[in-house]
């Protein structure tokens, strides 16, 4: 048996799951910048992107309460709470390191196991080489470009999250700008209806102004932001439901499938009821990302 290193993990762990006070998560040593153009350009808009909308927010909320009153002060405190989850989230998903060279890997290849010629090693199930990343990753779910690294065991949590709040932080924004938007693009007509589709040619034949061409292009972000991330958040429930990585997914593998809120607490974490409002609280893991608890093995541990 094949046991991580982490503090935290007890012997036999995959079975017993039994974590103590001391859980850690391994940290990525790689740069914050990713390698690759595509993902550092993606990386570089996000963390642009996120703070430039929250401000802009803000900024819209004065224009309908121009004064101080409660009202600011709800929708400004749940504003900030969407952004610092997605950020908060964004950011240990980076940080947290999935790869499987953290592991103490054994150098006999086992049943179930695959050699990596790529990291000359005995990949673990559920592991697969990122072609981006350059290396294993512990159940690996995919690469996200956004965030310039690969979805694993220990940063799943993080890449739901992230998703989660991005979904609902972009629908809440384009919904309550949506009114002042339409109003400075000329109201509910034709003409100015078409600024949202080609806000530039709008600008250019001077059908809006620069204020309502600005309301536009966020309104379109927005829009194509909801659009993505409910997308990404289908994908991912119907994947976490089933107990299943992409890659599980598209071949079927079923093995895994522990029953929906085992399956939903392996990715969150024990303290998921936390985890699930704020990402910097811990929330531990059960397992090592070597080993896994099967549908079989549970089985045979309801007939003990
Ligand atoms: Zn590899
Ligand atoms: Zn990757």
């Amino acid at each position: 048996m094949f046991l991580g290193r982490d503090k935290g993990f007890c012997a036999n762990s995959v079975h017993t799951m039994e974590i103590n006070e001391e859980y850690t998560l391994p940290l990525n040593k790689n740069d914050i910048l990713p390698k690759n153009k595509l993902d550092r350009g993606l990386f570089v808009l996000m963390t642009v992107l996120i703070p430039a909308l929250t401000v802009w927010e803000t900024f819209i909320l004065f224009q309908y309460y121009p004064e101080l009153n409660f009202n600011v002060f709800i929708h400004f405190l749940f504003g900030s709470f969407l952004s610092v989850n997605v950020l908060g989230n964004l950011y240990y998903l980076k940080k947290i390191d999935s790869s499987a060279k953290q592991k103490s890997l054994p150098a006999v290849l086992h049943a179930n196991w695959k050699y990596c010629h790529f990291c000359q090693l005995n990949s673990p199930p559920r592991s697969y080489h990122c072609p981006v990343c350059d290396e294993c990753i512990l159940k690996r779910d995919q690469h996200c470009m956004f965030a310039g690294c690969c979805v694993g065991f220990y940063n799943h949590r993080y890449y739901f999250l992230a998703v989660v709040y991005a979904m609902l932080g972009s629908l809440c924004a384009a919904l309550f700008q949506l009114p002042h938007c339409i109003e400075s693009i000329g109201g509910f007509h034709l003409l100015p209806m078409l600024s949202l589709a080609a806000p530039h040619i709008s600008l250019l034949f001077g059908f809006v102004s620069f204020y309502g061409f600005i309301c536009a292009i966020t309104q379109i972000v927005l829009l194509s932001a909801v659009v993505l991330t409910t997308y990404l958040l289908i994908v991912q429930i119907r994947c976490i439901s089933n107990g299943q990585t992409i890659h599980e997914k598209k071949a079927d593998i079923r093995l895994y499938d522990l029953g929906l809120k085992k399956n939903f607490v392996q990715i969150l974490g024990m303290k998921w009821f936390i985890a699930i409002f704020w990402p910097f609280v811990s929330s531990p893991i059960k397992g090592d990302g070597i080993q896994f608890l099967t549908f079989y093995d549970l089985q045979e541990i309801k007939n003990v």
